[in-house]
């Protein structure tokens, strides 16, 4: 059975087509700059090389469009006709309270999608167009959501609640949502593979860190906390993201040079993080390069990076009453083991202690801990495009 994945955003798509028989990935493509000049798809399908088709994408209807012609092409295709495509999964950024687990998607959900529009005004309205676009032009085929919040719905109240006025939870839905969870849940579940044991036997802290990053506190299969809270920006240091802050800098800043919410948005989103910190970049690498060459705020912006990395790692450990195993994951947390060991290091206490040879991986499913660490530590690469069929491909055999 073929399911196509769709991760679509304001201005790109992007799609991978996965037999769920045996997880392999068909075609995996990219649709970019819809709605501007010089839009073009490209698409690669497994042992073939990549192929870029120009074409002219003036609407997400129109990328599907060419998606499901790139996916037919006598040439550069990989299937004959829409009629190999049993079901689409589409990642949904933000389900609210409505959505605890994935859902088959019916007019009742598209309108509790559309509800959690105000929640992630910038995410949600092309996941819904790409929905569309989906059921224009696949008539009867199902169609499946996979929210990035729903994993943390298991969070106890006293971890979502901000300790404001409780009206502004029951007027706005003001509390910690959490994101990046079908990557946390698909981690947890692999290193519980990966030690032997039951999901539901252990206590795990998932580091996805990548450009934008999250941890969560993983007990019994469910979520306990996680950094991120009612928007993407509160927790870890980002590439571009300030992260947790006093709340009290935003009125000083915005009194004090005159910001408005959008300008301030701007600063605490695409400015700060590791960017503003360093000055350099958003990217890890370059802040890295930046660092080894001398530059003293790269250093600090690296250093603040595994500071609260660390500092999420013990709360989450006092949340739980332990820790059994760390997984590292994403772009940074698969690929830099020099990030990873200072992230990881001074945790002697919990009995956590990376090995620095079986550090040096990127990618892959590693345990990195040394053999008398009482934690394990794992890196595990994330795969959000298979968990999503994965999850379509279980609603469906309901
Ligand atoms: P996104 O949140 O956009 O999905 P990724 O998970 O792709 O981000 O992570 C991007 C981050 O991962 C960047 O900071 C990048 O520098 C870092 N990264 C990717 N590859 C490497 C590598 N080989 N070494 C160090 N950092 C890396």
């Amino acid at each position: 059975m073929n399911i196509l994945v769709i991760n679509c955003g304001s201005s790109s798509l992007k799609y991978q087509l996965i037999d769920s028989k045996n997880e392999n990935v068909l075609a995996k493509g990219l649709c970019d700059r819809i709605g501007i000049d010089d839009s073009f798809v490209k698409q690669t399908v497994t042992g073939k090389d990549a192929k870029v088709f120009e074409v002219e994408l003036k609407d997400h209807n129109a990328a599907i469009a060419e998606v499901v012609k790139a996916l037919t092409d006598k040439e550069y295709g990989v299937i004959d006709s829409l009629d190999d495509i049993s079901a689409v999964g589409h990642r949904i950024v933000h389900g609210g309270e409505r959505f605890h687990e994935s859902v088959i998607i019916d007019d009742e959900v598209m309108k509790a999608i559309e509800e959690c529009v105000p929640l992630a005004p910038l995410h949600n309205p092309p996941n819904i167009i790409g929905i569309r676009a989906c059921q224009a032009a696949m008539k009867g085929v199902p169609q499946i959501a996979v929210f990035d919040t729903a994993f943390h719905q298991t969070m106890p109240k006293e971890a979502y609640m901000y300790a404001l006025p409780y009206d502004y939870y029951k007027k706005y839905g003001i509390r910690k949502y959490g994101f990046h969870g079908t990557s946390h849940k698909y981690v947890a579940e692999r290193c519980a593979a990966l030690m032997g044991k039951p999901l539901e036997a252990l206590k795990i802290i998932t580091c996805h860190i990548g450009n934008g990053g999250s941890i969560a506190a993983i007990r019994g299969g469910k979520c306990m906390d996680t950094s991120m809270g009612f928007t993407p920006l509160d927790g870890l240091e980002m590439g571009t993201r300030s992260g947790i802050l006093d709340p009290a800098v935003v009125l000083f800043l915005m009194e004090n040079e005159g910001l408005s919410s959008k300008e301030m948005n701007a600063v605490l989103n695409k400015k700060s993080g590791l960017l503003g910190v360093s000055g350099v970049s958003s990217d890890m690498r370059d802040v890295t390069t930046a660092m080894k060459e001398g530059n003293s705020r790269a250093k600090l912006a690296l250093q603040i990076f595994a500071y609260r990395v660390k500092s999420y790692i013990g709360q989450y450990a006092a949340v739980m009453n332990g820790v059994d195993a760390v997984v590292f994951t994403a772009g940074i947390g698969e690929n830099d083991g020099e990030a990873r060991l200072a992230c990881a290091s001074g945790l002697e206490y919990l009995g956590l202690k990376v090995d620095p040879a079986k550090n040096a991986v990127k990618g892959g499913e590693v345990e990195i801990s040394t053999d008398d660490s009482a934690v394990k530590v794992f890196v595990i690469a994330t795969n959000e495009e298979l968990a999503i069929a994965r999850e379509t491909a279980r609603l469906l055999a309901k």
